[in-house]
C-alpha cells in the first residue's frame, strides 16, 4: 500500500515537472540589430514593431496547403492548416492554435480600439490579434499577419 502511494506520488511529481517544462518555453532573445539581420524589412516591421500588413497582400491569407504555420522569428509551431479558415478579412485566420503552442495574449488599446494582441511567448514577436467572432467549435478568430509566419508543408 505504501509502495503504491509512493509510486503514485512520484508519477504525479514527474507529470507536474513535464507540464511545467511545457508551460515555460525556451526563450529566444535577440537584440534589435540581430533581428534586423535575419528578418526581411517587412517581417521586422510587423513582428518587432507591431506593424500590420495590408489585407489581401500577404503570402498566406489565400493559402490552402496542409501543414504547420510557425513563428517567422523563432520557428515555434503556432497554427495548423486544420484550424485555418477563410474569414474574408484578407489575413490568415485560424479558429485555434496548436495545442501547447507558445502564444501570449495582451490587451491592446492602440488606435482607439480595445483588442487582444497575440504574441509568440518564446520570442515576443507580434503576430496579430485575437477576436471572438470566429467559427465553431471555438468561436475564436486568430487574425495573423502572413509576414509573422513561415509555412512548413506536411510530409
Ligand atoms: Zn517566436
Amino acid at each position: 500500500m505504501r509502495l503504491t502511494l509512493f509510486v503514485l506520488c512520484a508519477c504525479t511529481a514527474l507529470l507536474f515537472a513535464v507540464r511545467a517544462q511545457a508551460a515555460a518555453p525556451e526563450r529566444v532573445e535577440k537584440t534589435e540589430e540581430e533581428w534586423r539581420a535575419i528578418l526581411t524589412p517587412e517581417q521586422f516591421e510587423i513582428t518587432r514593431k507591431k506593424g500590420t500588413e495590408l489585407a489581401f497582400t500577404g503570402a498566406y491569407w489565400d493559402h490552402h496547403e496542409k501543414g504547420v504555420y510557425a513563428c517567422v522569428c523563432c520557428g515555434a509551431h503556432l497554427f495548423s492548416s486544420e484550424a485555418k479558415y477563410d474569414s474574408g478579412s484578407g489575413w490568415p485566420s485560424y479558429w485555434a492554435m496548436i495545442d501547447g503552442a507558445p502564444l501570449a495574449e495582451k490587451r491592446d488599446v492602440s488606435f482607439g480600439m480595445i483588442r487582444t494582441e497575440v504574441l509568440c511567448a518564446r520570442c515576443d514577436a507580434h503576430l496579430g490579434h485575437l477576436f471572438t467572432d470566429g467559427p465553431p467549435p471555438t468561436g475564436l478568430r486568430y487574425c495573423i499577419n502572413s509576414a509573422a509566419l513561415t509555412f512548413i508543408p506536411a510530409e
